[in-house]
């Protein structure tokens, strides 16, 4: 107990969690990690975004810069907007520039491992107040919590994929989170203009418990001859009224991480329901990927993209 700290009654306690989010942390300037950047800068926060590897943040940059420039041209935001908002973002390698975040969230590769490795280096560089959230879209928010030193400040927040288009946001509670955690994150969802559903803490939440199954499911039908890949994608665009098909889905999310989900919900259902298919498994260690790796269910070197099967 720090007694010397204790805040007089009826003021705010310097320990407490801050329901402001005045800077945000980012670490993974991957796909997700990118978009996350992207929104909380427009919203006006400074943003640190970290990654370990020097490219993946210099695509970030340009990543952003891109999609701003589509919401220019759009009218969604001015050029003046566009510049402010770049201007918040400072791409960074190291976690000492994580020393002012109130908020941290963690977009990196969907490995339990890695996530608890970046947990490591980066907690002891992080203020007492600092909250964490991670974007995992499969892992248990409880058991990554609980690999770190704040418990009670950690939680889930999925955002959906592109994150400056897609209104969702799912939070999710892990045992531990306390109150203030999940009323900053609420706060937060609502200031980058997104839509909070709240999920219980069971392996992959709830769209990736439903979308990803689905998804498997294509690969299946796909695997065993049902279909090629055209056929199975149009008749779920056209027949289900998908803006996409499951496959040009999976594409875009990453093949790894559709595989990673499928595992997690495997692993953690213990139903043979959930087995990943054959053929996602081949895909991923062809290292074919989807649209990050140029190729996956299809080949996006040619225009326009080619079915693989
Ligand atoms: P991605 O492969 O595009 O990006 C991951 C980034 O993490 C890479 O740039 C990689 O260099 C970086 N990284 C890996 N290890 C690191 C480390 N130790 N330190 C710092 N950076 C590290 O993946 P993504 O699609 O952006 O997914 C990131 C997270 O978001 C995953 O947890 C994923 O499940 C989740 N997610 C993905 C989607 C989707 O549709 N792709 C949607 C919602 C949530």
């Amino acid at each position: 107990m720090n007694i010397g700290l204790s805040p007089a009654p009826g003021q705010a306690d310097p320990q407490a969690v801050p329901t402001d989010v005045r800077v945000v942390g980012v670490v993974g300037a991957g796909q997700m990690g990118s978009g996350i950047a992207h929104v909380c800068a427009l919203a006006g926060l400074p943003v640190v975004l970290l990654d370990m590897k020097p490219d993946a943040l210099d695509k970030a940059m340009a990543t952003m810069a891109r999609n701003m420039d589509r919401q220019v041209a759009k009218g969604a935001i001015t050029d003046a907007q566009k510049s402010a908002g770049l201007a918040l973002v400072t791409p960074s390698s190291d976690y000492a520039g994580f020393a002012d975040a109130d908020l941290v969230i963690e977009a990196a590769t969907e490995k339990e491992e890695v996530k608890r490795a970046i947990y490591r280096a980066l907690t002891p560089h992080l203020k007492p107040s600092c909250m964490l959230a991670s974007n995992t879209s499969s892992i248990s928010i409880t058991r990554l919590g609980a690999s770190t030193d704040r418990a009670e400040k950690f939680i889930g927040m999925h955002f959906m994929n592109p994150v400056p288009v897609m209104k969702l946001v799912e939070v999710i509670r892990g045992i531990a989170t306390d109150e203030p955690t999940f009323q900053a994150v609420q706060a937060l969802a609502a200031r980058l203009d997104k839509t909070t559903a709240v999920s219980e803490d069971f392996p992959a939440f709830i769209v990736n418990r439903i979308l990803v199954p689905m998804i498997n499911e294509a690969v299946y039908a796909l695997y065993e001859g049902v279909g090629g890949v055209t056929a199975i994608d149009s008749a779920l665009r056209l027949g289900a009224n998908h803006k996409m098909g499951p496959l040009e889905l999976a594409d875009f999310i990453g093949l790894d991480t559709c595989l990673s989900i499928m595992q997690v919900l495997h692993e953690g259902l213990a139903d043979s329901k959930y087995r990943p298919c054959p053929l996602l498994v081949k895909y991923v260690e062809a290292g074919w990927l989807g649209r990050k790796a140029g190729r996956g269910f299809y080949d996006y070197t040619a225009t326009p993209p080619r079915p693989t099967r």
